[in-house]
């Protein structure tokens, strides 16, 4: 299978930051982690085909070699064949990313498997407005995530019964294997209990076991002003619950802009295309503009010409960390009119006869170019 560019697979521009690629990374890993996808081929190849994209954009020098010459500019990086590794070894890979995210996955290979652990974190989008950007926000967030069984109260086992001691190990949560040829014997965790010791014979018929319940949950979750598309924003403890009493994990709530009618971001500051006629561009004029406190005025002076930026100070959005606001930009649109009255192309006729040279310098110019360039003919 041919193999896909990196920057599409973590869904980033090729001028990403290094922490809009971590970004990426972790939400996408979070995404199609095996944990969270269990038997599912696909999640799994797409979580090993984010891994691999991450390992060369996180790397300047990788980077800069798959930037100049592509996927072949790898071979002899010691780079890993990412498609035949094992998903328990890149999360090893990438521990420190994953840190937070996966601390359950991780921690599941320690050999206390009745030990604490915490929980997974969630994630969810929450929509804003830009107007709501620019003031801040409380949102009311509603998602599902795991609880105690009520029927059970976690454990998994049906009314009155007990788990059972596991008889292949024997409560001991470990299996001796003879190993190679039969000289040593080899101990691993017992495949039937995971080494707990312990297995449920009778389950709950509530949760199948499993100790937990879907349930739905509102949360209200204040945002701060000037946050940005993509990031996330934490709420603690609101995750699935942990095991054996562990904590739980986080929320995340990853911001999405809404689309607004006249105004576009751009950084701190917000950009308005405004359509203005040819005579208030060459007259001058008082326009009408769109900003997100209702409408502006702005005068545009004489000669205006299509495509000049006007700057009103202040009118953009509240930078996150230092507040200070950005600027409205207004960009002017010279519209011409497709249809005119009789009386309206007389004028403009008679305007085109009084037309000399110095009315339309660029014009001149560029005539004046064409005569030198081609001769006088
Ligand atoms: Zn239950
Ligand atoms: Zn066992």
């Amino acid at each position: 299978m041919a193999k896909r560019d990196y920057y599409d697979v973590l869904g980033v521009k090729k001028d990403a930051s290094a922490d809009d690629i971590k970004r990426a990374y972790r939400r996408l890993a979070m995404k199609y982690h095996p944990d969270k996808n269990p038997d599912d081929k696909q999640a799994e190849e797409k979580f090993k085909e984010c891994a691999e994209a991450y390992e060369v954009l996180s790397n300047p020098e990788k980077r800069q070699r798959y930037d100049q010459f592509g996927h072949e500019g790898l071979r002899g990086t010691g780079m890993h064949d990412y498609s035949h590794m094992n998903v328990q070894d890149i999360g090893d890979m990438f521990g420190d990313i994953f840190g937070d995210f996966f601390g359950g996955g991780r921690r599941r290979r320690t050999a206390r498997p009745n030990a604490p652990t915490r929980g997974y974190d969630l994630e969810t989008t929450v929509e804003l407005t830009l107007s709501e950007i620019a003031e801040g926000a409380e949102k009311s967030i509603e998602f599902t995530r795991q609880d105690l069984c009520p029927e059970c109260q976690g454990k998994g086992t049906a009314k009155g019964k007990k788990p059972a001691t596991c008889n292949m190990c024997g409560g001991g949560g470990q299996v001796q294997k003879a190993g190679l040829g039969g000289f040593f014997q080899m101990v691993s965790t017992c495949p039937q209990c995971q080494g707990k010791g312990t297995v449920i014979t009778d389950p709950c018929r509530k949760c199948h076991g499993k100790g937990q319940v879907p349930k739905k949950r509102v949360v209200t979750v204040k945002i701060p002003s000037g946050v940005h598309e993509g990031q996330g924003i934490r709420v603690t403890g609101e995750g699935e619950p942990g095991k054996n009493g562990g904590p739980r994990g986080d929320l995340y709530c990853y911001v999405r802009v809404k689309a607004h009618p006249f105004l576009m971001r751009d950084g701190n500051d917000l950009v308005a295309t405004v359509p203005i006629s040819f005579t208030q561009a060459a007259l001058g004029a008082r326009i009408d503009v769109p900003s997100l406190n209702g409408t502006k005025h702005l005068k545009v002076p004489p000669g205006t010409q299509h495509g000049n930026v006007f700057r009103i100070k202040g009118e953009g959005l509240p930078d996150l960390r230092t507040n200070r606001k950005g600027d409205e930009l207004v960009k002017v649109a010279v519209e011409i009119p497709r249809n005119l009255t009789n009386e309206q192309e007389k004028l403009l006729r008679e305007f085109a006869e009084s037309e000399n040279n110095d009315v339309l310098p660029e014009s001149r110019g560029f005539f004046d170019k064409l005569k030198k360039y081609f001769g006088n003919d």
